[in-house]
């Protein structure tokens, strides 16, 4: 058993993973998320600001789902910049670019195994005669 203090309101709860929260908080925050979710669908150009002032809910947290991809504002308010470049986006920690870039260096990654098949291939007799 792993007895860790509760971040939000300070008890002691059995940790397993994620967020150092208890259950009850865990719980409070997952209705507070429904809320926030729903109050920005409504509301298409609120501001972070405001939706932590009208739900009372910290604009750390709502920046903490926005980085979660969970909630998306509809306009890039310049509260939420790409963590490479700082340009303002919606939702996430980075712009499409960036994202892309990103993407290209994990294909690289993928493909350099995959050129060490084929070396193994042009040592080995039998399988280069099935390349040709
Ligand atoms: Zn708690
Ligand atoms: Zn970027």
């Amino acid at each position: 058993m792993d007895a860790r203090n509760c971040r939000m309101c300070g008890k002691m709860f059995n940790y397993i993973s994620g967020r150092q929260i208890c259950s009850n908080c865990k719980k409070d925050l997952e209705e507070k998320f429904a809320e926030v979710k729903e109050y920005v669908r409504e509301h298409k150009d609120a501001s972070i600001a405001e939706v932590s002032e009208e739900l009372s809910v910290p604009v750390k947290q709502i920046k903490d789902w926005i980085r979660e991809e969970r909630l998306q504002f509809s306009a890039a308010t310049g509260e939420i910049c790409c963590e490479n470049c700082g340009k303002p986006i919606t939702t996430g920690k980075f712009c499409d670019n960036c994202r892309k870039k990103m993407v290209n260096k994990l294909d690289n990654a993928y493909q350099k195994p995959q050129v060490e098949i084929k070396r193994d291939r042009k040592t080995n007799p039998k399988m280069r005669f099935l390349d040709n």
